[in-house]
C-alpha cells in the first residue's frame, strides 16, 4: 500500500495565512490586533521551545504577544496573582500558562483561575464542559487541531472506527469526545484505550483511524495496525541522541518505519500534529479577541 504523508506543517501554514489575512483586515480598519500572553515558569527544555514557537507564530500572523517568565521557585500564590492580573488586563485577549508546572504548583488550581473567555488553551472546565455539551467553546488546541487536520486533508471520519490511545485531559479524552460528535468533521465510533486496556493490539487492529497520544516512543508497531488505516501520531518525546547538535531526537508514539508502509495516511513527527497545535492556539486567540465564543 502506498503511504501518503499527512502534512500538518502545510495545513498549519494555510490556517496561519487565513489568520494573518484577518489580522491585516483588522489593522487596516484601525482595530486592535489580537494579543496573546504566555506564562512560562522554570526552564524545562521542551516548554522553552514550545513557548518560543508560540510567540514567534504570533509575530508571523501579526498578533501582539507578551512572554512572562518566572523562575521555578515562583510560589503558587504569586502565579495565581499573575493569572488574576492577566484576567483583568483589557489589552490581553487570551493567555496560556505553559505546562508542566513545578511540582509545588497545582495545575488544576491555575487552570481554574483563568477566565474562560481568555482560556485559549481550552483547558478550563467551563470550556471543557461546553465542548462536551456541544456548545460554542474555546477548544483545546491539539484535539481540535487533529480534527481540523483530518478535515482539511479530506480524510473521511463519518462512521469510521477511531481508536484513541491515551486519556489525558489535554489530548486523549477531548479528542475522543470531539471525534464522536455528530459533525461533518467527526461522527466516528470511538474507542478510548489507556494503560489498563486489555488486548490493545486486537482493538487497534480494528481501527480505521488510530490516534496515538501516549508519550512512549515508537509504541505503536506494525502488528497493531490494519493495512489501510489512517495513523495520527501525537507523541513527541525527546530521546537522547549524542550525534545531534541539540543532543536529542524527537520521537513519536508510532514506529514510523514499520507502520508507514501499511497506513493509507500517516502523520510524521515532527511536522504532523505539532504545527496544528500552534495554529489552533492562534485561531482560539483570534476567536477570543473577536468575542466569538463569549461575546465582549
Ligand atoms: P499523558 O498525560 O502522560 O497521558 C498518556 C496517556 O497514555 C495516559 O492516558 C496513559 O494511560 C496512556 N498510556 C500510557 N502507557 C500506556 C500503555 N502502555 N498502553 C496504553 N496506554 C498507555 O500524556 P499527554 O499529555 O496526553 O501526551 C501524550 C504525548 O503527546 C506526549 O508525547 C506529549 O509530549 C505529546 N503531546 C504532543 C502535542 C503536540 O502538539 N504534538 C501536544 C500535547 C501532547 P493512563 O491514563 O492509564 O495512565
Amino acid at each position: 500500500m502506498t503511504t501518503h504523508l499527512i502534512d500538518g506543517k502545510q495545513t498549519a501554514e494555510d490556517i496561519k495565512a487565513e489568520i494573518a489575512a484577518e489580522v491585516a483586515a483588522l489593522k487596516a480598519a484601525g482595530r486592535k490586533v489580537p494579543h496573546l500572553a504566555a506564562v512560562l515558569v522554570g526552564h524545562d527544555g521542551g516548554s522553552e521551545t514550545y513557548v518560543r514557537n508560540k510567540v514567534l507564530a504570533c509575530e508571523r500572523v501579526g498578533f501582539a504577544s507578551t512572554l512572562l517568565r518566572f523562575e521555578d521557585d515562583l510560589s503558587e500564590a504569586d502565579l495565581l496573582a499573575q493569572v488574576a492580573a492577566l484576567n483583568d488586563d483589557p489589552e490581553i485577549d487570551g493567555f496560556i500558562v505553559q505546562l508542566p508546572l513545578p511540582r509545588h504548583i497545582d495545575p488544576d488550581k491555575v487552570i481554574e483561575a483563568i477566565r474562560p473567555d481568555k482560556d485559549v488553551d481550552g483547558f478550563h472546565p467551563m470550556n471543557m464542559g461546553r465542548m462536551v455539551a456541544g456548545l460554542p467553546a474555546l477548544l483545546p488546541a491539539t484535539p481540535s487541531g487533529i480534527v481540523e487536520l483530518l478535515a482539511r486533508q479530506g480524510i473521511a471520519t463519518s462512521g469510521k472506527h477511531c481508536v484513541v490511545i491515551g486519556r489525558s485531559n489535554i489530548v486523549g479524552s477531548p479528542v475522543s469526545i470531539l471525534l464522536a460528535k455528530n459533525l461533518d468533521t467527526a461522527n466516528c465510533t470511538v474507542t478510548l484505550c489507556h494503560s489498563r486496556t486489555q488486548n490493545l493490539a486486537a482493538i487497534t487492529r480494528t481501527a480505521d483511524i488510530i490516534v496515538a497520544a501516549i508519550g512512549r516512543p515508537e509504541f505503536v508497531t506494525a502488528d497493531m495496525v490494519r493495512p489501510g488505516a489512517v495513523v495520527i501520531d501525537v507523541g513527541t518525546t525527546r530521546v537522547p541522541d549524542p550525534s545531534r547538535k541539540n543532543g536529542y531526537v524527537l520521537k513519536g508514539d508510532v514506529d514510523f518505519a514499520g507502520v508507514a508502509p501499511l497506513a493509507s495516511r500517516i502523520t510524521p513527527v515532527p511536522g504532523g500534529v505539532g504545527p496544528m497545535t500552534i495554529a489552533m492556539l492562534l485561531l482560539n486567540t483570534l476567536r477570543a479577541a473577536k468575542g466569538e465564543v463569549y461575546p465582549k
